[in-house]
Order: C-alpha cells, then structure tokens, then sequence
C-alpha cells in the first residue's frame, strides 16, 4: 500500500494551502493532472491515480503530443489523491513555495495492470484530459546501473487512428 509520509513531512499543514490527504482507495475512473509549478526551476508536475495516492513526476518542460519528443520525467514523493484540484500559491520558505496552475486534468486509463506495470517501469495509458489524449507511456530508462538513478521518460505514442495516415 502507498504512503503519503514523505509527502506530509516535507509540508507545514498550518502554513500551506495544500491539502494534508489521506491514501483514498481508488474508484472506477483514475485521475491524473498536470501543475505547472513556477518553482525556482519551472517545471511540470505529472500526476497519476495509483494505489489510493497520486504517483507522481517532475518533467523539465511542458508535455509535447508529438511521439518524436519525450520528456525526462524525474519521480517525486506520492501526492494525495485531492492535490488533484490543488492550485494556489505555496508560501515562500515552504516547501515547493511558489505558484501552482492546474495545466491539465481528466482520466487515464492504464493499459494493464497499474501497480504492476509502474514496478516494471513501463506504464502504457490513455489520457483523457483538456489538452493532454491520446496514447502515452511512461517508461523508466536505462540499464542496471542508470536505473539506480530512477529516471523515467514520458512520451507521447502513436494513436491507432493516426498509425495509417
Ligand atoms: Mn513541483
């Protein structure tokens, strides 16, 4: 079962406006959103529904709909699932302290198995967002070695309607 301890660690709960949470069991639809994080290094935050938390990523620059362009997506501590609607202003000195823009959300919907798929590194899903559809996949790079360093990509897939075009 996930945990949120990292994530509740990290934050003051009476001085950020971001939600203490609780692992919540998921329902039929899973969530995801994307923040877009005006942090000291701007940056997007890249959040699935998984294990009753949202498992998440950081990727340097905006997601691109185009499968010649993938995005190094580095994983950060699991978010509670109502971060979802998450945005407002983190105080600064706070941990993140600094603006967060909802930039997409909606469903995704996981190819296989989540939980097991994320172990194995390799996450293939649709999105059903406002800017964000289509076929997309997370998958944790490298050799025996690299993968020490936990670095995932996240890229953009080639939809079945557009295969033959
Ligand atoms: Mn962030």
């Amino acid at each position: 079962m996930a945990s949120l301890h990292r994530y509740q660690a990290k934050r003051h709960f009476d001085r950020t406006p971001e939600p203490r949470g609780a692992v919540t069991p998921s329902r039929d639809k899973l969530r995801f959103v994307v923040q877009r994080h005006a942090a000291s290094t701007l940056h997007y935050d890249f959040r699935l529904e998984m294990d009753g938390v949202l498992k998440s990523w950081a990727i340097t620059r905006q997601p691109e709909a185009d499968p010649a362009v993938k995005r190094l997506a580095v994983p950060t501590e699991d978010h509670p699932v109502e971060y979802a609607q998450f945005e407002g202003d983190i105080p600064p000195g706070e941990y993140g302290g600094s603006h967060v823009d909802l930039w997409d959300q909606g469903t995704w919907v996981p190819e296989d198995a989540p939980i097991a798929a994320y172990r194995r590194g390799k996450l293939q899903f649709e999105l059903k967002g406002k800017r964000l559809k289509g076929r997309w996949a997370l998958v944790r790079m490298g050799n025996a070695q690299t993968r020490k360093k936990d670095l995932w990509l996240l890229m953009k897939r080639i939809d079945a309607e557009d295969a033959g075009a």
